[in-house]
């Protein structure tokens, strides 16, 4: 039987319930990952609570597990699932109040910690005839000044995404007032101009992607291109050559057109398939 975890149980998930009291429901006080996993192999699974850790910290939330008990948490979730490709939903909350208040609450309160696991496709095969590229949209970033914690608050998330579903696209670019491109509503953006490739480097206005961490470190080892974090503009988007997406659970995604221009020819590019060969040989590495 599919498991979940909850506060210290493994139970159906029908079983596991949650206070209206709590701050995750009452505040969006918490943090979440995803961690993907294909074949009992997690990809990234150190990072994943490495960055979970990092907003912790952040947010000044202790009392969870160690790395250790994750793996042993997550790999029960994982055991009890038929399917052999799962990602990791893991989500923890400052935990339940007895009263609202903005004010963090006293340390004696514990934190809400759950995980539960959902079937992912297999990966596709890096070849371009099994890759369905995206068509994107863009828009000025209205978030908050804080995007690089990976809170559950995923509202201004949401919202530039389903601005994009209603644009029949896939998925939102977001520009900072600047005019400079830092993410999407949900992932990381890569620009080809030439034998370059740019990113957004870190900082409060994006997630530091463990996808983006990957792909860089793969990119850089290779050295066919030359790899710079820096944030592209609206002209050098426009003539950029090729983009791609990241995100855990879609791995590397070409966009072959941005606000209705196709990007370059309009096609999938053969920097993405470098790209996405090195990610899926290299991935289970990390
Ligand atoms: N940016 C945003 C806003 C996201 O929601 C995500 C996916 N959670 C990413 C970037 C990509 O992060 P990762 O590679 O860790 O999945």
């Amino acid at each position: 039987m599919a498991l979940v975890y909850l506060n210290g149980q493994f139970c159906a998930p029908e079983q596991a319930a949650i206070s209206p009291m709590d701050r995750g429901f009452l505040f969006g006080d918490g943090l979440y990952e995803v961690v993907p996993s294909y074949n009992g192999q997690f990809v990234g699974f150190t990072l994943h609570i490495h960055r979970l850790n990092n907003g912790l910290a952040e947010l000044n939330i202790a009392g969870t597990p160690t790395l250790e008990e994750w793996q042993n948490i997550c790999r029960r979730v994982l055991d009890s699932h038929e399917e052999t490709n799962l990602g990791l939903y893991i989500q923890v909350t400052r935990g339940v109040v007895a009263q609202r208040g903005h004010a963090y609450p006293s340390a004696t309160v514990k934190p809400t910690v759950f995980v539960y696991a959902f079937p992912i496709p297999t990966p596709r095969s890096a070849e371009i005839t099994s890759c369905t590229p995206y068509r994107v949209v863009t828009q000025q970033d209205q978030r908050w000044q804080r995007c690089d914690v990976k809170t559950t608050s995923l509202l201004g998330n949401v919202m530039h995404y389903q601005h994009g579903r209603e644009q029949h696209s896939d998925e939102t670019l977001l520009f900072n007032p600047r005019g400079q491109l830092t993410e999407a509503s949900t992932s990381n953006v890569f620009v080809l101009c030439g034998e370059t490739v740019y990113t957004a480097p870190l900082d409060n206005q994006l997630l530091p992607g463990i996808t983006r961490h990957i792909l860089l470190d793969l990119l850089h080892a290779d050295k066919k291109f030359k790899v710079i974090e820096q944030a592209v503009d609206k002209a050098q988007l426009a003539a950029a050559d090729e983009v791609w997406i990241t995100s855990s659970s879609r791995e590397v995604v070409p966009v072959i057109s941005i606000d209705g221009v196709p990007v370059g020819c309009g096609e999938i590019g053969p920097g993405w398939l470098h790209a996405f060969k090195l990610y899926s040989q290299g991935k289970f590495n990390y």
